[in-house]
């Protein structure tokens, strides 16, 4: 939260995400009153960016959020999904507790998808990048893209406080040079004090081209024994990019013409419509294949399975077809049907495109489980486990700190978004520049 001249604005305001303790986090009391608060500025349509900004207006917020028109569309199907997964979840603790016959106080969803709808009427003005906006007395914002997901911003403030001007620079999420589909980051422009992510401040990415070459020897290698290759997918971002490189792998002769694809994801399929109705984000290869009418995230064997009876019909498929599937960390979704079907199977390859948390599924297979359990039964993993690293939507060590070198020499510069002892070997390598690492609650003159 920045204050100026009387005025109050929230740039985002997501949701922790992790273990059950920190997501009880989620539903603690803000550090201040929703209902003071001007407006929100919002990065990206990530959950732990736009999470709790249902729970901010069930709470008194009614100002405006302004974002990217990308961004709000990609938010509002975000946040259906979580209040979905809220209200499910209530009710599963719900029908648990009924067992008890103590007196218990009623379980709440953190929020509804009645919040979410109030939540999309503040979406009132939008943000194009580049473009210079007053967004409340003595506060101008720019957004410029941010390379990181589709809509993605970082956001500039220019303030006025008596007379007194700063520049204010939010990286939001960087993301990393190369990608398909969306454009580079925008070149940083100086600032008096910079807030910027850190998630991967002590580490370099491998490259993009070797990991979509590993990809398709993968599905090769698979198809020849007989096979078919599973690929737990976040729905957003990294879908439709593994769409998008199948697709170009089909064109280029590098995989089987013929070759079946299924995106087994209601939320995936969803997302990329979105993608569609935004060519404006789109980088140059990827805006000219729109211009000559040709999809870039779709191709001739591609099925969308959105009901649960397209999803079951892929159980037919013995062999030869790319399965992708949510969630990305095999937490839940239809992937875990898939990988109760396929695990045992010598001749499949499971390919993980995405970070898996400590404790996850995916998580234990990568590390080698001999067996892993499935909604109640064992299941020995005979497949073949691949982790392809190099699709990480997130800028590394060397772009992070490049792009700060772009804002000149910022009087100050706060480190957040980022493991605390990630953030500490990134600030050693910053100069000319104080440096802050917040810890939650506390607040700075600048
Ligand atoms: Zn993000």
């Amino acid at each position: 939260m920045l204050e100026v001249g009387g005025a109050r604005i929230l740039i985002d305001c997501g949701m922790f995400q992790g273990s059950r303790a920190i997501e009880q986090d989620n539903a603690e009391e803000f550090d201040f009153d929703p209902a003071v608060i001007d407006c929100v500025l919002l990065t990206h349509a990530h959950l732990d960016h736009c999470g709790r900004l249902p729970l901010l207006v069930a709470r008194g917020f009614r100002g405006d959020i302004i974002a990217t028109a990308a961004t709000r569309d990609l938010t509002e199907l975000i946040l259906r999904d979580s209040a979905h997964l809220q209200e499910e979840d209530a009710r599963y603790r719900a029908q648990r507790k009924s067992h008890d016959r103590r007196e218990q106080p009623a379980i709440k969803p953190l929020y509804t998808n009645d919040d979410v709808d109030r939540t999309l009427e503040l979406f009132r003005s939008t943000a194009r990048y580049d473009h210079r906006m007053q967004v409340t007395r003595g506060v101008h914002a720019t957004f410029l893209d941010a390379g990181h997901i589709l809509g993605s911003a970082c956001i500039l403030l220019e303030l006025e406080e008596d007379r007194e001007k700063q520049r204010v620079l939010f990286s939001g999420d960087l993301g990393s040079n190369g990608r398909p589909i969306i454009r580079d980051p925008s070149r940083a422009p100086w600032a008096d004090v910079v807030v910027m992510e850190t998630t991967y401040g002590d580490r370099s990415h491998k490259a993009l081209q070797p990991s979509v070459a590993e990809l398709y020897a993968v599905i090769h290698d698979t198809f020849a024994h007989g096979g078919n290759v599973l690929i737990p997918t976040f729905a957003l971002e990294r879908a439709q990019e593994l769409l998008y490189f199948l697709r170009e792998g089909i064109a280029g002769g590098q995989l089987p013409r013929k070759m079946q694809v299924f995106l087994d994801s209601p939320m995936a399929i969803s997302a990329t419509e979105i993608f569609r109705r935004h060519p404006d984000c789109y980088d140059r290869e990827t805006a000219a294949l729109f211009a000559g009418e040709r999809d870039p995230f779709g191709f001739d064997g591609l099925h969308l399975a959105r009901l649960a009876d397209d999803s079951r019909a892929i159980n037919r498929i013995a062999g030869g077809a790319v399965i992708m599937a949510g969630s990305g960390m095999c937490t839940g979704g239809r992937i875990r049907h898939h990988l109760r079907q396929h695990l045992w199977r010598s001749d499949s390859s499971v390919v993980f495109v995405g970070f898996a948390a400590a404790g996850t599924l995916a998580r234990r297979i990568i590390d080698g489980a001999e067996t892993v359990r499935i909604h109640g039964e064992e299941i020995r993993v005979e497949a073949n486990v691949h982790t392809i690293g190099g699709f990480s939507a997130h800028a590394d060590q060397e772009e992070l700190l490049a792009w700060h070198g772009q804002t000149g020499d910022p009087k100050r510069t706060f480190l957040v978004h980022g493991e605390h002892e990630v953030m500490q070997k990134f600030a050693t390598r910053l100069t000319n520049t104080q440096v802050d690492l917040p810890a939650r609650g506390e607040s700075f003159e600048l």
